[in-house]
């Protein structure tokens, strides 16, 4: 019988901190899997070097359901972003092992397409709305048919999703930055920048508009009713997402759609959200929703409900994760979107990914497996160094949601 015969937990910092774990079976064969948890990755690299890995050694690389459920119910210690990102990471293995055993990719173990492509949204920022509407129109001559718009409100320096010199890293010093922020400004100012981007650029695309949980419900409220006129694809993570009721209040005042998972890990945490239809997209990842077995399971029963996928896809998923997202998302029947921010260039050197972009695009060639190799002569030139989020304070120097 074909065991495994050894993982490895590899650290590499190419532009910015990756955690993968391989998987390699006695006939040779390699799996990859993401296990990057942006701010916390040595505790997941720890988690699997020290607690799972053990566990693998001398199992059947082809039971992937049965190793989820030997990993997650095993474990009696379940759920939270580490042990969900451990699991996810064995699991993408798994999958990508399967898929070059059988010479298949893997969305063809997964059901086959579902389309051609699946539809992806970029990232337009700007310091100012001026800039904001220049980037709006650079996303859209790249063929872009969703573009996430955000730029920073006057006063407030930390305001979420603005790019630096061309690019968006907010994982961004060796400790947390601290940033201002202000509801209050921000409720005034967002709005009409939104009604800016559509005066200039029309509705001929997709446009979408991240809170990044900075809202109490009524205050989401108020925002989703006043950005109706602009018709916004979404708006993403309107209020933090522990508190699942917290939604109903949100969804009786507005038609604005709602998307909401990023930060979540298990089917748990967006059950209500689903089953009470109190959102319209399920934005969580393989790497942190415990991998493309617990994620499909997920989605599967987000279609019940007449909820659609838009899996989070920022620089701190890593191209492994990425490229399981795109055979996931080819596969689904009620695919929404996928996001789609780009990698800093030295990326490209350890993952060799063939996931490509077109026309607003993603896919995946027929390589098997999931078509992403690990360099691990490139990866020794990037060590990791430790990178923090920012944190948000109020004017009044207490702690907001970052
Ligand atoms: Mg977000």
């Amino acid at each position: 019988m074909t065991v495994i015969t050894h993982a490895e937990v590899l650290v590499a910092s190419p532009g910015r901190n990756f955690v993968t774990l391989r998987v390699t079976t006695s006939d040779g064969v390699t799996g990859l899997g993401d296990a990057t948890l942006n701010g916390r990755e040595l505790a997941v690299a720890s988690y699997l070097r020290d607690h799972l890995v053990p566990l693998l050694i001398g199992r059947d690389p082809a039971r992937i359901e049965d190793m989820w459920q030997y990993l997650y119910r095993g474990a009696y210690w379940r759920r939270g972003p580490v042990t969900m990102t451990a699991i996810a990471a064995v699991d993408t293995a798994l999958w990508d092992i399967k898929g070059k055993v059988a010479g298949l990719p893997v969305y063809q173990l997964l059901g086959g397409r579902s389309r051609e492509g699946v539809m992806v949204y970029t990232h337009a920022s700007g310091p100012d709305v001026p800039a904001l509407l220049d980037d709006v129109a650079r996303a859209k001559e790249l063929g872009y048919r969703a573009i996430r718009a955000q730029t920073a409100v006057p006063g407030v320096a930390g305001t979420y999703g603005v790019k630096k010199n061309g690019r968006y890293e907010p994982a961004n010093a060796s400790l947390p930055e601290e940033q201002p922020w202000s509801t209050e400004d921000y409720l005034r100012f967002a709005p009409s920048y939104l009604a800016a981007v559509r005066e200039t650029h029309g509705f001929d695309f997709h446009l979408l508009h991240d809170v990044h949980h900075r809202l109490t419900p009524l205050e989401a409220a108020r925002f989703g009713r006043a950005v109706e006129e602009v018709d916004l694809f979404w708006m993403e993570d309107p209020t933090p997402a522990e508190n699942q009721e917290a939604f109903r209040l949100i969804r009786q005042h507005t038609t604005t759609p709602v998307a909401v998972g990023e930060a979540l890990t298990s089917i748990w945490d967006v059950q209500h959200l689903i089953t009470e239809q109190l959102i319209d997209y399920v934005r969580m990842t393989v790497v942190h929703s415990g991998g493309i077995t617990h994620l499909r399971r997920i989605f599967d029963l987000a279609a019940l409900y007449q909820v659609r996928s838009g899996s989070h896809g920022a620089s701190d998923l890593s191209p492994v994760s990425q490229a399981a997202a795109v055979h996931l998302d080819l596969a689904i029947a009620n695919f929404g979107i996928q996001e789609h921010m780009g990698y800093p260039d030295e990326v490209a050197d350890v993952f060799h990914s063939h996931v490509q972009y077109a026309d607003g695009a993603l896919d995946v060639g027929d390589v098997p497996g999931l078509g992403v190799e690990y360099d691990d002569d490139a990866a020794a030139r990037y060590p990791y160094e430790p990178r923090y989020l920012p944190v948000a304070r109020r004017l009044d120097g207490s702690v907001h949601d970052w």
